[in-house]
């Protein structure tokens, strides 16, 4: 159920080729071919193009500095009261509480609709984690388009709206080709699951219309030369000092923390790197019940007083993916922060 350590496990065997496997099935129904064809050259006209740099989007001089706070698999009120001892202690600058993203698994692990409304309505962001958890990388295009709108489809059904429901993250993080092109041809927004380097003058999220912008010789992720996926956005996890790309400070194995290491010290310094650069985005990503990471008191007390030091500088920001992706594609300089984000529920 971890997340974070199969990024780092030995790859194993991949399977011949998981494109191939997404070609096969989509031979057994034109109809639905055709379909994609026209969605996918509708999406193309109008795709946002943004390549893979280390310099700010459209020449911003002062750009904020952006934090992605995401958490994955369980949306139920035990992840609820972790997650909001976190979010609901800490402001942005304009005053409003700080959101998550939620990368919810709606069958293998504890979902709740209630919950998740209530997130929504708290204007957090909900996306897809797949229905049951499984490994993708080696499934049928049928199978894993099962799996990541199935999860989808789920949170709509709780009264969230489809366009609301753009994003989604691989179960430990095992992605492969096939993941990204359900994604595009099921109109999703963004990924968010390659590991990327973090430290100073990291290279920020970019559009996949030449396949995946980043190194994807890392174990658990799978990449192919002709990929394309126009307007179809890579958000990485950035790779803390410790080498997590997750739940900094615990042991990739075993999930146990990992002895002597302190979450605040490894996400303070990771944030001074990216805020004395080139304010590339930070992430932290956690889990609250499988990896029990912000269900331990130490940990998510560390978390908090990483927060409470990043938004003691005024031209910091934790927003949601989806805002982040706004901001990508529209940005503003650090000083007109407040008024980008007077549209978004505070
Ligand atoms: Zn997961």
């Amino acid at each position: 159920m971890r997340s974070a350590p199969a990024w780092r496990l030995a790859a194993g065997a991949q399977a011949a080729s998981a494109g191939a496997w997404h070609i096969l099935d989509m031979r057994r129904g034109t109809t639905l071919l055709l379909a994609l064809v026209a969605a996918a050259l509708l999406q193309s006209a109008a795709a946002v193009t943004v390549r893979a740099s280390t310099r700010p989007p459209k020449n911003i001089k002062r750009p904020p500095q952006l934090i992605l706070f995401s958490h994955d698999d369980a949306v139920d009120s035990a992840a609820y009261g972790y997650v909001t001892d976190v979010t609901d202690r800490h402001r942005n600058p304009n005053g409003c509480r700080i959101k998550a993203t939620w990368f919810g698994c709606t069958s293998d692990c504890d979902f709740s609709c209630s919950t998740a409304k209530k997130l929504y309505g708290k204007g957090h962001e909900l996306a897809a984690h797949t229905v049951n958890h499984p490994d993708l990388r080696h499934m049928s295009y049928s199978k894993v388009k099962k799996e990541i709108v199935g999860s989808r489809d789920k949170i709509v059904s709780c009264g969230i709206p489809e366009s609301r429901v753009v994003g989604f993250r691989t179960p430990f993080l095992s992605d492969s080709p096939t993941v990204r092109q359900v994604l595009a041809d099921y109109g999703f927004r963004y990924d968010s699951t390659i590991g990327v380097a973090g430290g100073s003058n990291r290279l920020w999220p970019a559009t996949m219309e030449d396949g995946v912008p980043y190194d994807c010789d890392q174990a658990g992720q799978y990449c192919e030369s002709d990929e394309s996926y126009p307007g179809l956005w890579e958000v990485p996890l950035y790779e803390l000092p410790d080498g997590n790309l997750m739940d900094v400070c615990t042991d990739e194995s075993s999930g146990d923390p990992q002895s002597g290491c302190s979450p605040y010290k490894q996400l303070k310094k990771d944030f001074d790197r990216a805020y004395g650069s080139n304010r590339g985005p930070v992430t932290v990503g956690v889990h609250s019940i499988t990896t029990g990471f912000l269900k331990n008191d130490k940990f998510r007390g560390e978390v908090n007083k990483f927060f409470q030091y990043a938004l003691q500088h005024k031209d910091v920001w934790v927003v949601t993916i989806s805002q982040f992706l706004d901001w990508m594609e529209a940005p503003v300089e650090a000083d007109k922060m407040a008024a980008f984000m007077a549209k978004y529920k505070c």
